[in-house]
């Protein structure tokens, strides 16, 4: 028999060792990198979280049960970021108004994230991240988070006022083919969803590459369907989606919120969302170090 040669049989391993499992060969050679950034925030314990929060992400994205080879990493500062930029597939912010604005570097910040939104990297913000004020725009209202998000939440500007209240809300996904819509049910909760977010000078409507992506009829005396979570697909080929939740750090353990919120990063990412959703396990707040798990009213 003639023998196999050294080739032909370094080339079987690789097919025995890699080819039988794409999923593993992904996670070892080829990390979905998520860079997550932590803004300031000066809100009362137990609420926005936005440190402990951002933690969270993390941990979820590296253990999720049926999606893998995520990697995250986790800044305070837009400084001394891990990986080069180009190495992440999606950005998550969390803070109190959108982050890159609030960072004292924020100009190159910006234009970092410009760099990364032109190259077709993804774009998540969660609850007050989507936020930014009249010192972050012109008069118009036009600003790069609207082009990259598809829409912001206009705190106390000249041009648009949207509104923060609590309430039971019901939440509801606008698309049930999407695939951010997998595997969570309507739901509701007591939460701070924005409603009258900023969308664009066209009269409110959506830009041409944004859609719906949750909507809750709001508030309660008046209601009409209100987006508390909307996205976009860009030009670049980037995909933004800006979530108006959670204010309540303990609203990280419903189970619908934490897919919903968890399919939009994976979706950011341009990677596959399972029919089933992505499955976690339910985190131990504790772990993330927040100053509550419960919200403790600030001390005047
Ligand atoms: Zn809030």
């Amino acid at each position: 028999m003639k023998t196999l040669s050294p080739i032909f049989l370094s080339l079987l391993s690789i097919f025995f060792f890699n080819g039988c499992s794409p999923s593993k060969e992904k996670a070892i050679n080829d990390p979905t990198r998520v860079l997550i950034v932590v803004g300031p925030s000066n809100h009362a314990p137990g609420t926005h979280e936005v440190a402990a929060g951002g933690r969270l992400i993390e941990y979820c994205l590296e253990n999720m049960e049926n999606v893998s080879g995520f990697e995250a990493d986790v800044v305070y500062e837009w400084a001394n970021i891990p990986q080069p930029l180009d190495a992440y597939a999606s950005i998550v912010f969390i803070g109190d108004n959108f982050p890159a604005e609030r960072f004292e570097n924020a100009d190159q910040a910006m234009e970092d994230i410009a760099g990364m939104m032109a190259r077709g990297c993804g774009l998540i913000c969660v609850h007050y991240g989507v936020g930014l004020q009249n010192e972050h725009m012109g008069p118009d209202g036009d600003h790069p988070l609207l082009h990259w998000m598809g829409g912001y939440f206009a705190a106390k500007c000249d041009h648009h006022q949207s509104i923060a209240r609590h309430y039971d809300a019901t939440i509801e996904a606008a698309d049930s083919e999407h695939p951010i819509a997998r595997g969570w049910n309507t739901f509701t909760l007591r939460e701070e969803p924005y409603i009258n977010i900023y969308f664009g000078p066209n009269d409110n409507q959506l830009l041409p590459n944004a859609f719906a992506v949750a909507t809750s009829m709001l508030p309660p005396e008046d209601p009409k369907r209100e987006m508390i979570a909307w996205g976009t697909e860009r030009p670049d080929t980037g995909r933004g989606i800006g979530i108006t939740m959670p204010h309540f750090y303990k609203n990280w353990l419903n189970e619908d919120l934490r897919r919903f919120i968890l399919n939009s990063i994976v979706w950011s990412a341009k990677q596959e969302v399972p029919e089933e959703g992505v499955q976690t396990q339910l985190p131990v707040l504790e772990t993330f170090e927040p100053e509550s798990v419960e919200f403790v009213p600030k001390k005047k």
